[in-house]
């Protein structure tokens, strides 16, 4: 019998199979990519399975978009033909991250973000034409724009907000993720190689459609721009199950609150990975790892015993605070919000009319939301509340609440919930 449900096969989801399967324990794990791999490990639509793929005890179900958790852990995916529903005895909430821009006064079809340039490469091996432009702040960026030189795409530069400094400052606490420290300095070699223009600790202040120009003047020319200023968890599914949801002053979102094994508060159901914070890849890996072995314990299952539990949480804890001073070093970067651009891209509210609210005394999301339509359109307020969040933060204040979740979590056409 099938006992638990993950969403999600990134690092977390796929560790969390790699526990429940060793400790005999069936399980579905859904992802609504053909391919396990999430984010980092993102393969082709059409690459052969790998674990936990086709491993026994874990039935992979991929290319399922899973639309609502309830609080009473059943799970409602689209299978392409119909909606299902199942429930399970617990459910390991893993379904990642998301980046995203900062408003700038105008909008562009030239203009995506790094991530989506990167995903569609990994995973349909389709790249933009001519001169791609990559921005914003983060390792990330570097990471993107070597994949996209290695596919054979002209980059012209990588314009990163955090300056080499900041980068030392953190080496610190890198200690905890050396191999992540060793790709970053593959990459910088890479790109390095490439002729790609490094420029450390600067940033884009006019965006048109093929021209970007930087705080030192400096002008590239380009034919896209991949743009990666914040990432936010993706909380949609463990917000539709109840849980508690807490604003994070380092990394400008909302992500699920959870305890120390990553439990939320609603019983039975786990967030692991960056769902509990964007806290990189290692810290994925642990999250699931330990969540899974805290619920085997929970029901009194025995542990298979190459995991210790004490030594795991001690390691996540290092990479959860390498996680929060890389964030920081991000987000406390960031220029003011331009008024002209849009908070909420699919209403098209610019960041004035969110500021006005704010200042008439508005603090939650939700009131925010009635007053400007921001968070009304298609993305359901994914893409705009990291944004209205920091617009009620300006003033000190946490924002109050986060939008609550409606069903569904992803699109779907009329004919998929007719034919449900
Ligand atoms: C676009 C993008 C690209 C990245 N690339 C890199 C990289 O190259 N190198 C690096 O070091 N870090 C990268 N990161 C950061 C990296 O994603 C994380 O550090 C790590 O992958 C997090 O692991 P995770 O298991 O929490 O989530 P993820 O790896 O993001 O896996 C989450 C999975 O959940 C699935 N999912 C989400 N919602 C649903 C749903 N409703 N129904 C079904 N399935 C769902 C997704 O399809 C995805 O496969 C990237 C992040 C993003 C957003």
């Amino acid at each position: 019998m099938t006992r638990a449900a993950i969403v999600g096969a990134g690092p977390a989801g796929a560790a969390v199979s790699e526990v429940l399967s060793a400790a005999g324990i069936a399980h579905a794990l859904y992802d609504e990519q053909p391919r396990a791999g999430g984010n980092i490990g993102r393969r082709r639509f059409d690459a052969p399975a790998l674990p936990p793929e086709e491993v026994p005890l874990c039935d992979y179900r991929g290319g399922r978009r899973v639309l609502r958790v309830s609080n009473d852990r059943s799970v409602e995916w689209d299978d392409g033909a119909a909606i299902r529903r199942q429930g399970y005895e617990a459910v390991f909430l893993c379904a990642g991250a998301y980046d995203g821009m900062l408003p700038r006064p105008g909008r562009f079809a030239s203009w995506t973000s790094a991530g989506a340039l990167q995903a569609l490469l990994k995973g349909q091996g389709v790249v933009p034409e001519g001169r791609v432009l990559i921005c914003g702040a983060g390792p990330f960026l570097h990471v993107v724009a070597a994949d996209l030189v290695a596919a054979g795409v002209a980059v012209v530069a990588v314009v990163d907000a955090l300056p080499r400094r900041a980068y030392v400052n953190l080496l610190p606490r890198a200690m905890a993720v050396p191999a992540n420290v060793k790709m970053m300095i593959d990459v910088q070699r890479r790109l390095h190689r490439a002729g790609v223009a490094l420029r450390f600790g600067h940033r884009v202040v006019a965006l048109g459609a093929r021209d970007a120009v930087l705080d030192d003047g400096t002008r590239y020319d380009f034919d896209h721009v991949g743009i990666s200023d914040w990432f936010a968890p993706q909380t949609q599914l463990a917000r539709s199950a109840g849980c508690t949801q807490a604003w994070s002053a380092t990394g400008r979102y909302f992500h699920t609150r959870v305890d120390a094994d990553y439990r939320s508060d609603v019983p039975g159901i786990f967030v692991c990975g960056e769902g509990a914070g964007v806290r990189g890849g290692p810290h994925a890996r642990h999250s699931g790892l330990i969540a899974a072995l805290a619920w085997l314990a929970e029901r009194g299952t025995p542990a298979p015993e190459r995991y210790g539990l004490a030594a795991l949480r001690a390691q996540a804890l290092g990479l959860t605070r390498f996680g929060q001073a890389l964030e920081e070093a991000a987000t406390s970067r960031e220029p003011r919000l331009d008024d002209d651009g849009w908070a909420c891209a699919c209403e098209r509210v610019p960041v004035a009319r969110v500021r006005q609210a704010v200042a008439d005394g508005l603090e939650d999301l939700s009131s925010i939301k009635i007053v400007t339509r921001c968070g009304m359109g298609p993305c359901q307020g994914r893409y705009c509340e990291p944004l209205v969040g920091r617009l009620v933060a300006e003033g000190g204040t946490a924002p109050r609440s986060a939008l609550t979740q409606k069903v569904l979590a992803r699109p779907l056409a009329v004919r998929e919930l007719i034919g449900g």
